[in-house]
């Protein structure tokens, strides 16, 4: 039976704003129609740019409101967590298990959000060497926020950028992938439901080369958030002059399993970790470096592990792989196999397409200047390769020009205490494998894979201007 497509509309000052011009989703395993969208014209971008000014200097809404808001929403979103896990498998290709821990992240990002509402304090400076005067700072809300958001985590990706805006008491404007955008439109409806004031949250679909330009290029805007690819971040450097940014970009992480690491618990969670939705993770694992005297166990059970990885249909609650998000990206790293195979490399297990899914594939013999190795896959690809000492394979890791997170499975107490300090990332898992993150960790790269750290109390701190009072107590 067909399904009835609803025309999605755009969520602006309050409003919802239906366009003649749309754009149409597909369910990325299937190939059918899923959605169609909504586009914003100059015009359409320009009145939500307008009504968020106009709501920042006049609709009061204070931190308790906010709290109000952003718990009510998630709420809201726990009583429609089916239907969203069902939209983000459909227009995303995310495995319904995965939709499923997607949505319930969500809901938790909006009440540690909600936290930080009543966590907005300044702070009294010592006034030691300067007699007569009081100073103290108090926070205030930025101003008006763009929130460009990549397709691969297409709800908690969005509330890790709306929710802190709101929280710090800023309007946002959501920008989001245009392959996924349904869900971003649903989000806001359950905002306007828990009761959002106008103008605060608004969304315009659009692709970012006409709607996300205009928005990097209005000067109205005072901080863009932005989780994507390191080509767009550093695009949005250069665009936005010296207005602020938080940038979370890509990497091609790295896990270590040394030679006294638990090698069977390390083999089965790496196989998991590197293929999660078909490897589009900006934390994916990419490299794994295994102590040569481990390797042989390490790639027996890694490999059998991998061998057993359900692929295919997203709604299918065992599927582990499911499609890529189009097929010229399944193409796209179909290539870069091949290359890396013409170069000496040995594919152990997959390598091989079908449409737009690619085939969990392990691929050793890996060197320097091979794109599977020093480019982001974003894809379902590993590289395994060994070392011989851990400075060696430090070395390794650091050897990228990312530095998202890194993983390590070892005993050794000392290295766990010291490995922090020798990887030139943003963040460091101990016996798990790169591919971690909770919701409330301060979050973000260093070196292509950006800056500024995203986890509701901290992204806040980017979100509020702290503003210095000086009080002359004196006649
Ligand atoms: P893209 O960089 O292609 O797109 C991200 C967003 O930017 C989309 O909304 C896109 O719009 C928009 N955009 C594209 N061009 C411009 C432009 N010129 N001006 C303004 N906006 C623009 O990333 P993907 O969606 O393909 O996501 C994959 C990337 O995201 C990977 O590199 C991945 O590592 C990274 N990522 C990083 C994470 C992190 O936390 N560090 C987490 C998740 C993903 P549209 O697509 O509609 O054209």
């Amino acid at each position: 039976m067909r399904r009835n497509i609803v025309k999605e509309k755009l969520f602006i000052n309050g409003k919802w704003i239906e366009t003649d011009t749309t754009h149409k989703i597909y369910n990325k395993y299937t190939g059918e129609l899923f959605s169609e969208v909504c586009v914003a014209d100059e015009r359409l971008v320009d009145q939500a740019v307008e009504a968020a000014v106009y709501a920042h200097k006049n609709t009061l809404f204070l931190p308790e409101h906010r709290y109000t808001v952003l718990m009510r929403t998630a709420e809201l979103l726990l009583e429609s967590s089916e239907e969203f896990a069902k939209i983000i498998a459909q227009e995303g290709g995310k495995p319904i298990t995965d939709a499923k821990v997607e949505v319930n992240r969500s809901m938790s990002t909006l009440k540690i959000a909600a936290d930080e509402t009543k966590k907005l304090v300044g702070e009294i400076i010592p006034n030691y060497n300067v007699p007569g005067r009081f100073m103290y700072t108090v926070k205030k809300p930025v101003g008006v926020v763009a929130a460009i958001t990549p397709f691969n985590f297409p709800l908690n990706l969005v509330v890790h950028k709306v929710a802190p805006a709101l929280a710090a008491g800023n309007p946002v404007i959501i920008k989001p992938a245009s392959d996924t955008a349904t869900t971003a439109i649903k989000l806001c409806k359950l905002l306007e439901k828990a009761g959002v004031p106008n103008g605060y949250v608004q969304c315009v679909v659009g692709s970012g080369s006409t709607v996300g330009e205009q928005l990097l290029r209005d000067e109205r805007i005072a901080h863009y958030t932005f989780t994507g690819s390191p080509a767009v971040g550093k695009h949005i450097r250069k665009t936005i002059g010296l207005r602020k940014a938080t940038l979370e970009l890509g990497s091609n992480s790295a896990t270590i399993v040394h030679s006294d690491a638990n090698v069977g618990k390390a083999a089965m969670r790496l196989a998991k970790m590197s293929f999660s939705h078909a490897g589009q993770i900006c934390i994916s694992v990419q490299r794994i470096f295994v102590q040569e005297s481990i390797q042989e166990k390490f790639l027996e059970k890694f490999l059998k592990e991998v061998s057993l990885l359900k692929v295919g249909d997203p709604l299918d609650p065992d599927t582990v792989v499911g499609p890529m998000i189009n097929e010229s990206e399944a193409k796209r790293i179909e290539q870069w196999v091949r290359e890396a195979k013409e170069g000496g490399a040995e594919i152990l297990i997959g390598g091989t397409r079908e449409g737009n899914i690619f085939h969990p594939t392990v691929i050793t013999n890996v060197r320097k200047g091979m794109k599977v190795l020093d480019e982001e896959v974003f894809a379902p690809v590993v590289t395994v390769s060994t070392y011989r000492t851990i400075e060696e394979a430090i070395e390794l890791v650091n050897d990228s020009k990312y530095g998202l997170q890194a993983g390590i499975y070892t005993s050794d107490l000392n290295l766990s205490y010291k490995i922090p300090y020798l990887l030139e990332v943003g963040g460091v898992v101990i016996n798990d494998t790169c591919c971690y993150r909770a919701d409330q960790m301060p979050y973000g790269g260093v070196k292509e894979s950006g800056n500024g750290k995203e986890g509701p109390s901290y992204a806040i701190q980017d979100l509020v201007e702290t503003v210095t009072v000086v009080v002359n107590l004196e006649d």
